[in-house]
């Protein structure tokens, strides 16, 4: 998003072409505290394993309904299944 322009943050997924709300969401990430993220090579880790995992389904955990891509950035979120495959 450029500086200064506003987006609506009351927006349900389906009033938002698909293409914007993706952009949201990595704009979402890249705006998160640095020292709420995983390092890069923890998020790609994460997110290997997930593409490996027969829960995710068109980016989304089936598990918990999370976008991974948005999950596993966080440090304080782990997987969802049992045994987590990956630790928060
Ligand atoms: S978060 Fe865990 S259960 Fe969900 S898709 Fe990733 S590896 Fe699979």
């Amino acid at each position: 998003m450029q500086e200064g322009q506003r987006y609506c943050r009351k927006c349900l997924l389906r009033e938002m072409d698909e293409a914007e709300y993706f952009k949201n969401m990595y704009d979402y990430i890249a705006r998160l505290p640095h020292e709420d993220k995983v390092s890069d090579e923890e998020y790609e880790r994460r997110l290997s394993i997930c593409k490996g995992c027969d829960y995710l389904l068109q980016g989304m955990c089936r598990l918990c309904g999370c976008y991974v891509e948005m999950r596993a950035v966080m440090k304080v979120r782990g997987c969802p299944d049992i045994p987590d495959r990956w630790k928060a």
